[in-house]
């Protein structure tokens, strides 16, 4: 008995390793070894341990970090480093790239359906085997698949259309029109207990010439339409689906093949919109689905792609205007259907992001687009939460009302689009939290407003302003290089407050009085944020430098109004300012009467009107007041530290002694300071 490891790399994904399950039922089951299976990495419990083979399925070519990572530990892992073997969709795509990095592991392109494979008896099995559900119990508490309860599986393999950006002509090159499952399902439902779901990834179900035998058996285990599931833990009867998860190809639906799917319980129906020029045959097929009674639709929308060609046609290059419009043409489609034929139909969008099948990250940008709206694209989609957009409300405070607004939010800086939404009250929110919030989403709004009304001012010129940000970098030495005041002005808008403050440290000059112009004089909520930044956080020093040359005591001012003179010590910006006023030598304030007013409040020796006195001083900057009043209690500051030390049982005398050499010190610091030197 041999000891086997399967380890899946450790990405993120949807659905259990299939090709690991079926190996595990090979090697458990017909061949009698022990096998464990891994996300990633072993738990500690097996890190002394060592595997007679190690399985490391693959899957897209842009997770090859993590793949690589996880050969790496299988071959560290590993009794013999010739028996790590891998496959699935990345090893299958660039065989050479695993053999140029791991010369030893043994890559089996393509599917576990012929002999050559594992050097095993009976390997040419092992696709059509049963999935072992057990091994997702090894990883149980680290990782649960998002899909998980329910059977996944082929009726048949490959596709054939060929389209040129699709990796299933290399994957599954033959296409086989027909696979019973039955026995694999009744199999796993004994050994496994029954799934809630049927979840099929064929790429292309509907171009088989068994169609009709397919429906059939799925209507025969348990899933034609309106079937129920009954839960064996819990006893509770929900309805089941079945999903076509990869897609029906709308060009291969006919009235026959609609009704004939309108008999399962399928949800959703998936249909691939991936071209503008589908339209006519996407509209078709959905709304031939809706006839037949489906009423939950999605559908994938490819963006970011090239020219391409596929299914008979050449496709162009995708533009984000296509975009927009194919989910807007959804949209429609579903509010008309759902009128017409008098219930209600649902049809999700899920736009897709077009990755070169031999990319090894995720960075590719299709030749009409660019890197920012890819990002603004991402940014958009968050709210969706992966459950793709089919509001028609959503989609236009998201997406834009029409396809110039989706232009403009393309082209807004990322933090402004996340602003956008109406105010929502929450639960359980006081008063001030909700006044506090309040007060910030109408300076999101007016950030919004302020962009917008500049970038309209950009009016057919929009274009050259786009290729100014299309890379989504906005860096001083960007800003530097820009000509039009317009562009200037929008482009601050694209720094985050670090990069503006680093602005105003590195620039001089015009260069430098145009910035501050605009967010003081013109945009002043820009200078408002930039001083709350300063005085919430921990900033570094050199970041602070050039504003504090700039604004001298207006900032400083201007971060005192922000302080709260609550707590024990000074905020870490009374420190920065004290060390970029001893480096600069621009004097703008003694802030050892900061620290020392900080230290009395906190004693508790003041009176409300003597605490008013002082912070109202500090924050007109009036250090004459605020040194006097100090002073004036310095006797009793003095007394209330001595009877504190007193309470000390040890080292009553030597704490007595640097007491009074602290308060020397900081009657020194308060007195001497010359604000006008
Ligand atoms: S029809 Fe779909 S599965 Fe088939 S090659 Fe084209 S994109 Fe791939």
């Amino acid at each position: 008995m041999a000891d086997i490891l399967l380890l899946e790399p450790g990405y993120s994904n949807k659905y259990p390793p299939m090709g690991l399950m079926k190996i595990s039922y090979f090697h458990k089951y017909i061949i009698g070894d022990y096998v464990r299976f891994a996300k990633g990495k072993l738990p500690d419990a097996f890190k002394d341990k060592k595997w007679d083979r190690v399985y490391v399925t693959t899957l897209f070519t842009f997770e090859w970090e993590n793949t690589k990572k996880a050969l790496e530990y299988a071959l560290s892992i590993v009794k013999d480093p010739t028996q790590v073997y891998t496959g699935g969709i990345l090893a299958t795509l660039m065989p050479e790239l695993i053999a140029e990095n791991f010369p030893t592991v043994k890559n089996n392109t393509g599917l576990l359906n012929h002999t050559g494979t594992l050097g095993l008896k009976g390997e040419e099995c092992v696709d059509t085997m049963p999935l072992d559900y057990s091994i997702l119990d090894d990883i149980s508490d680290q990782y649960v698949y998002p899909a998980h309860d329910a059977y996944f599986t082929y009726m048949t393999r490959g596709c054939g259309m060929k389209c040129q950006f699709c990796a299933v002509q290399t994957l599954e090159p033959e296409y086989i029109p027909y696979l019973s499952i039955k026995d694999s399902i009744r199999f796993i439902e004994k050994k496994f207990g029954p799934k809630k779901d049927l979840l099929l990834m064929d790429n292309n179900v509907l171009r088989s010439p068994d169609f009709d035998k397919i429906v059939d058996e799925i209507k025969e285990l348990g899933f034609a339409k309106g079937a129920t599931y009954t839960n064996p833990k819990t006893g509770k009867k929900v309805k089941r689906y079945v999903d076509f998860n990869q897609g029906l190809d709308a060009f291969l639906l006919t009235p026959h093949k609609a009704k004939r799917l309108g008999e399962l319980a399928i949800r959703p129906a998936r249909i691939a919109f991936d071209h503008i020029e589908d339209a006519e045959a996407y509209k078709k097929a959905i709304r031939l689905c809706a006839e037949n009674g489906i009423t939950h639709m999605s559908n994938y929308m490819l963006y970011n792609g090239d020219d391409f060609k596929g299914k008979g046609h050449n496709y162009h290059a995708d533009t984000p205007e296509d975009l927009y419009c194919r989910m807007k043409i959804s949209l429609d489609l579903c509010e008309e259907l759902s009128a017409e034929l008098g219930y209600k139909i649902t049809l999700f969008s899920f736009p897709m992001r077009y990755i070169p099948l031999s990319d090894l990250k995720r960075g590719y940008v299709g030749k009409k687009w660019n890197m920012k709206y890819l990002r603004a694209l991402q940014r958009m989609m968050i709210p969706t939460q992966g459950k793709g957009v089919s509001s028609r409300s959503f989609f236009e405070a998201d997406f834009g009302k029409d396809v110039r607004q989706f232009l403009e939010f393309l082209a807004m800086p990322e933090e402004h689009l996340g602003w956008r939404g109406y105010f929502v009250e929450h639960k359980n929110e006081t008063p001030i939290e909700l006044e506090s919030r309040l007060k910030i989403w109408n300076e999101n709004q007016k950030y919004i407003a302020e962009w917008t009304r500049l970038f309209n001012q950009l009016g057919d010129n929009k274009e050259a302003f786009i290729r100014e940000i299309g890379d989504n970098n906005y860096t001083i030495e960007k800003y530097i290089t820009l000509k039009d005041d317009l562009h200037k002005k929008l482009f601050i808008h694209y720094f985050t407050l670090p990069m503006l403050l680093k602005s105003l440290n590195t620039l001089e000059g015009n260069e430098a009085t145009f910035i501050v112009n605009y967010i003081c004089n013109e945009f002043p909520l820009i200078y408002i944020r930039m001083v709350r930044y300063i005085a919430s956080g921990r900033i570094p020093l050199s970041y602070i430098e050039g504003a504090y040359k700039i604004f001298r005591k207006k900032l400083v001012n201007d971060i005192f109004a922000e302080l709260s003179f609550e707590g024990s010590e000074p905020p870490f910006i009374i420190g920065s300012l004290a060390k970029i006023q001893a480096k600069t030598h621009i004097k703008t304030f003694n802030y050892d009467i900061v620290k020392s007013a900080y230290l009395f409040i906190n004693a508790g020796i003041l009176k409300s009107k003597e605490k008013k006195i002082l912070i109202d001083s500090i924050k007109k900057l009036d250090s004459s007041n605020a040194k006097e009043l100090l002073l004036d209690k310095m006797e009793e500051f003095k007394t209330s530290l001595i009877k504190q030390a007193k309470d000390e049982n040890v080292g009553v005398e030597y704490l007595i002694e640097q007491i009074k050499l602290s308060l020397t010190q900081m009657y020194n610091q308060i007195t001497l300071f010359d604000e006008d030197e």
